[in-house]
């Protein structure tokens, strides 16, 4: 029996709707709202039954277990939150909602997650523990219609990569832990059942050959069965020398490749790569003729590869105009004709941290490109058609990835300052500073709160607007020695962000912020704030315009809270992020921490007191947030 595509999708929409979200189940053409992922699994599931039988039965044969004729898009690329399924016109097929999958499959708390591919309405995602001193790894499958989940390999210590459904079979690549031999895994699915039987892979002779050649150099983005099918060839290593491994099982020594690139993309004729020298300064990057060595250069930077497809080369350069603002630009080199083409620019936009969002989900397929893009404050998918490395017909396809709330509000601005040593020129510091700007149509007062917001921002800035004595030392301010040879540590950099933007009870608007402070070292410092205004009055508040109690009572209340986070871990049987190793201990960190009108995030329902990271725990465990609610701390439901 021949499955369908759409009843496959659909069962898996039954399994994973959402309570009252138009998007699941919907006909591909329709318009798709915006709210369209969601966070939470839902409860109800009958809203969707119906939605299925509004669906008229499409007749789209498919072979099974293949993804011919769908493309899946990720478009937070890092993070997989959800998953976008197209087809082929650029139509959307469905959306799916990967984060109670990856509750569902956890056993226990040590143990994570992560979406891999999907086919005929099944998912899988590598498991990883890390136990007793060693980490393990499996590879799960989900089947969303029947809510089984099956290992597909079992808790082992190989790394599982280049997990792809292609031509039948699941395919992935296994590798010892310490990558020192590798190999190829085919498993097929048996018909009605989720059960997976080892196949042979196709070039199976291959994998045993070249089984302790390193393999990792080269960015593939599928099977290798599916990329030795397309590109006739890869790229390995052995020592210091290179070698073409042809699909026909041919093995030539790359005598023109030199150990000294990295983000390697290509086929069996062409390698694109950037090239560093011997102190690892980049020094462009190239399309090397694998037969003859000839190089072109393709860029003077340092790119961000995005893919190479049928002969031609995928890239994203990145350049700095300002501290922390960038212009994209997206290009293709296409091997066959030697053309370089511009497929898109692209700016910073504020308050989005999504200085890469072209770059995110960037997805190619035969003659088409999906990416995000920032419209009016949200992260939308964007579609082109693609061909011979060229776009045309850019469309929104108004599915919406991400909302970035100030825009719900007004919108954001952004200035930089920086100074430079006066003797060479090396920045010594940068700064830059976010301002959100209300709609007056928010408040009468929008243009008092807008000055004070500038003010804050002024003041923010003024900081870095020369270089710091105070920081630096007098000998290094006019010795250039030092900060030449290590610019990055001489050069104190700072952000102030927009991050988010509310209005509680309709009268009180709150702009949450957020930095990263950096003056040399391994790491920098994080940091938070907010802003709340009286939008009937204009004039900012504080803590103590609301909470009339003692300081010592305040304490008192934060630290009784904390403790009671602090236990929370135990009794979940969860590591604890806090230093202290008993309640009494967190109770007294914290009391002595706590300071009126500061570290407060208000909320709907109460506060939100944060502490830094090494107040109450590690740098990697971050801020603490501890909430209260205005119940406990004003006597009263609301602010
Ligand atoms: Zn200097």
């Amino acid at each position: 029996m021949k499955k369908k595509l759409l009843c496959v999708a659909l069962s898996a929409v039954l399994a994973l709707s959402m309570a009252g979200c138009g998007l699941f189940g919907v006909k591909n053409d329709a318009p798709v709202p915006e709210n369209a992922p969601s966070k939470a699994p839902s409860e109800d599931t009958t809203k969707s039954e119906e939605a299925k039988t509004d669906e008229p039965a499409k007749e789209q044969e498919k072979k099974p277990f293949t993804n011919d004729g769908i493309i899946l898009v990720n478009p937070y690329r890092y993070n997989m939150t959800s998953l976008y399924v197209f087809n082929e016109d650029g139509s959307l097929a469905d959306t799916y909602d990967l984060e109670p999958i990856s509750e569902k499959l956890k056993e226990s708390e040590n143990e994570s997650y992560t979406y891999l591919t999907y086919c005929d309405g099944i998912f899988f995602f590598s498991g990883y523990k890390y136990e007793d001193g060693d980490s393990y790894k499996k590879l799960v499958a989900y089947d969303s219609a029947t809510d089984e989940i099956t290992d597909v390999i079992y808790w082992g210590s190989d790394n599982i990569y280049d997990v792809e459904a292609y031509d039948g079979k699941l395919t992935c690549s296994l590798s010892t832990s310490d990558y020192s031999s590798w190999t190829v895994k085919c498993f097929e699915k048996e018909e009605n059942s989720l059960t997976f039987r080892e196949a042979s892979p196709k070039y199976s002779d291959i994998y045993d050959q070249v089984s302790t050649y390193n393999v990792t150099n080269i960015e593939r983005g599928c099977s290798m069965e599916h990329f030795l099918d397309k590109n006739g060839g890869f790229i390995a290593s052995e020592g210091d020398k290179y070698y073409l491994v042809n699909a026909d099982g041919s093995i030539e020594e790359l005598t023109y490749l030199q150990d000294n690139f990295y983000s390697l993309q290509g086929n069996s004729k062409y390698a694109c790569f950037t090239e560093h020298d011997d102190s690892y300064k980049t020094m462009g990057t190239f399309c090397m003729d694998l037969s003859t060595g000839e190089k072109k250069k393709l860029s003077d930077l340092s790119v961000i590869t995005m893919g190479f497809e049928n002969g031609i080369f995928y890239f994203a350069e990145k350049e700095d105009t300002e501290f922390n603002v960038f212009d994209l630009t997206i290009k293709s080199y296409n091997t066959a004709t030697d053309e370089l083409n511009t497929l898109f620019e692209k700016k910073t936009v504020p308050a989005t941290e999504m200085f890469e969002s072209v770059v995110t989900g960037f997805t190619l397929s035969d003659n088409k490109v999906f990416y995000t893009d920032i419209d009016e404050g949200k992260a939308k998918i964007y579609c082109a058609d693609l061909a011979d490395g060229k776009v045309s017909n850019e469309t929104c396809t108004d599915l919406v990835t991400q909302t970035f709330t100030p825009y719900d509000y007004g919108t954001v601005e952004y200035r930089t300052v920086a100074s430079y040593c006066p003797n060479c020129g090396i920045p010594l510091t940068q700064a830059y500073a976010e301002t959100f700007v209300l709609d007056s149509k928010y408040s009468e007062h929008a243009d008092e709160i807008n000055a004070s917001l500038k003010e804050h921002s002024d003041n923010f800035l003024a900081e870095y607007e020369s270089p710091k004595e105070s920081w630096l030392g007098e000998d290094e301010m006019n010795n250039c020695e030092g900060h030449q040879e290590y610019p990055d540590q001489y050069d104190m950099t700072d952000t102030d962000q927009v991050e988010n933007v509310g209005i509680i009870d309709d009268h009180y608007l709150f702009i949450d912020t957020t930095g990263y402070w950096y003056g040399g070292g391994a790491h920098g410092m994080p940091s938070r704030g907010q802003h709340l205004f009286d939008l009937t009055t204009g004039k900012e508040l504080n803590l103590t315009d609301f909470y009339k109690g003692t300081l010592e009572d305040y304490k008192a209340l934060v630290a009784q809270k904390t403790k009671e986070d602090y236990e929370s871990y135990a009794s979940k049987g969860e590591v604890s992020p806090y230093f202290a190793e008993n309640s009494q201990e967190v109770y007294d960190t914290a009391y002595e921490s706590v300071q009126l009108d500061m570290n407060v995030y208000f909320r709907e329902d109460g506060i939100i007191y944060y502490f830094y990271p090494y107040e109450m725990g590690s740098y990697a465990d971050g801020f603490r947030d501890i909430f209260i609610s205005y119940k406990d701390l004003l006597g009263r439901d609301n602010l």
